[in-house]
């Protein structure tokens, strides 16, 4: 019998499967598809998720560096500019990549950790009894079943498992716009090749990544590869749309440019004989959150679980960081350490951020369509965007940095705890180089051996470090870190840390 079977080898059933694989904990991961998925999903990561892949490794070969991520100074929100430069904590990490890169590299993070990965193998149906659960799967020679201990779809927004455990997903598809969009060549001078700039008529030069709202629709545009861009026009109508037997042609896409921008952009084929993939689409957006996340042995997560519109790109935020919250619980719970409902904190922790995600997603659709009252409200929301308070809030929400799972004595508790540089016995570190190995984290940053003492009976589970921040004040003198980055606990007081100790990591070993 397996422990963990993961449908779905999109970036969160990848994730999950190495967060299983780093605890000891040995996933298969089957997915439908042949290949890697190609069609043009995200185009980045932004907010908190990027820390939390420090934390593992992760981003360092997302992004190519050593460095730690790096905030930037703006960042749209509802086609609007947050001006992040001058607020106190600027949480907007944010890299970008493509989704099918992110799979490529987590792929082969996967198979770096002995994880299976099954592809042309699709999850049929499952069937769950007392201590496990059966899984049917199909694939091009026949069905066969197998049985795990728990099973994790990751199979997206439309995922049959959730449909057949018969979880509700409520929500709404707002179908009010149709959407154009396509890979296409841009000539200069109206393109700037290699800042992927382009200078349209009546708006200046618009800058890649952003958002451009008219009164006639919404237009986004980004530059992956020199010369391609990436083009999408939202338009609120009522006008008949061609069928879907009905290819988009360039002069359809032009015409809906000179709808939305009130100018023309030249738009052709993309260089170097890349597919066009020029599209439309009057499916609308769908924003739904599955009711719960967890069925018996079965849980839910990434869009399996949400989706929503992709706003200010919040998709993989989310996704990412519910698998590596479910992640160490599971595996926890295989190894036999897991406190009683360690398990359900699940879902009592992410769902809510999920429904902060669709909260602040549906209110940027809404200030981006057109009309009038629309105009008024933009007009407000601008100048309440001129106080830095307003623009942290906004901030905090988009990336995630407002989440705090529960409220302790102390302010860190519950809250992410963000990278810093360390002076330890070791020499000089970064805290997100001991979390590479996913396991939770107790930071003395005083000489309280009293604190040692009472860790070593979850030694065999939490790592012990000593170490001073190099250029703040230690927060507390002690910080209990989770696997996923949360502060279980901070503070200085035995007791304490003794209890979340036994809350979060089980029962003491028992000392020779
Ligand atoms: C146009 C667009 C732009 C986006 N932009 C961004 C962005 O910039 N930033 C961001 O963070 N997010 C963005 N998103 C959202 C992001 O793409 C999703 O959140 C992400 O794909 C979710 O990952 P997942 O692993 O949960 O699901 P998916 O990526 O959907 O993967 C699910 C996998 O499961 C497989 N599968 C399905 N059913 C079965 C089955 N029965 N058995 C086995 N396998 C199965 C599928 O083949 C697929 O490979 C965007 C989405 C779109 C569509």
């Amino acid at each position: 019998m397996y422990d963990v079977i993961i449908a779905g080898a999109g970036p969160n059933g990848l994730l999950m499967a190495t967060e299983l694989a780093l605890a000891g904990v040995k996933p298969l991961v089957l997915e439908r598809r042949e290949e890697v998925d190609v069609s043009p999903k995200a185009n980045g990561l932004v907010g908190q998720v990027n820390q939390a892949l420090d934390f593992r490794g992760i981003y360092e070969r997302f992004a190519g560096t050593t460095q730690p991520p790096t905030a930037v100074p703006a960042y749209p929100f509802a086609a609007m500019t947050l001006g992040l430069a001058g607020i106190d904590r600027n949480p907007m990490y944010v890299l970008p990549i493509q989704q099918r890169r992110m799979e490529e590299l987590l792929a082969e993070r996967a198979s770096e950790l002995d994880v299976e990965i099954r592809r042309g193998h699709e999850v049929r149906s499952l069937t769950q009894q007392g201590e496990s659960v059966t899984v049917r799967i199909a694939t091009s020679s026949g069905e066969y079943e197998l049985e795990a201990k728990y099973l994790v779809a990751a199979d997206g927004g439309r995922s049959a498992i959730r449909k057949q455990l018969g979880i509700g997903f409520p929500g709404i598809t707002d179908t009010s716009f149709v959407g154009r969009a396509g890979v296409v060549g841009i000539d200069a001078p109206t393109a700037n090749q290699e800042t992927g700039e382009l200078d349209v008529p009546g708006h200046g030069t618009l800058r890649p990544m952003t958002f451009t709202r008219t009164e006639g629709g919404l237009f986004a545009f980004a530059m992956f590869v020199p010369g391609q861009f990436r083009v999408t026009f939202l338009e609120w109508t009522d006008a008949e749309v061609p069928g879907d037997d009905v290819p988009v042609t360039f002069d359809e896409l032009g015409a809906a440019a000179r709808r939305v921008l009130g100018a023309e952009l030249t738009m052709h084929e993309p260089p170097d004989g890349v597919p066009a993939m020029l599209g439309r689409s009057t499916d609308g957006i769908n924003s739904r959150q599955a009711e719960r996340y967890r069925e018996g042995r079965v849980f839910l997560v990434g869009d399996a679980a949400h989706v929503h519109s992709a706003m200010g790109g919040p998709g993989l935020n989310l996704g990412l960081q519910d698998a590596l919250n479910l992640g160490w619980k599971l595996a926890a719970t295989i190894k036999g350490w897991a406190p009683d409902g360690l398990l359900d904190t699940y879902d009592t922790e992410r769902r809510p951020v999920g429904e902060r995600v669709l909260m602040h997603t549906r209110a940027q659709l809404a200030l981006v369509a057109p009309g009038p009252n629309v105009t008024a409200l933009r007009e407000l929301c601008g100048e309440l965007l001129q106080d830095k308070a307003n623009v942290q809030h906004i901030a905090d929400l988009m990336s995630g940095a407002d989440v705090r799972y529960e409220h302790g004595d102390h302010e860190l508790t519950g809250r992410f705890f963000a990278d810093r540089a360390l002076h330890g016995d070791g020499g000089l570190t970064r805290f997100a180089h001991l979390m590479r190995g996913a396991r939770p984290v107790l930071l003395l940053m005083n000489d309280r051996s009293d604190l040692a003492d009472l860790a070593t009976g979850w030694a065999d589970r939490v790592e012990l470090v000593r170490a001073q921040p190099v250029d703040h004040a230690p927060p507390a003198e002690a910080v209990l870190v989770r696997p996923d980055g949360y502060v279980a606990w901070a503070g200085s007081a035995a007791e304490g840390l003794e209890r979340a100790l036994a809350t979060w990591f089980g029962v003491a070993q028992v000392r020779a």
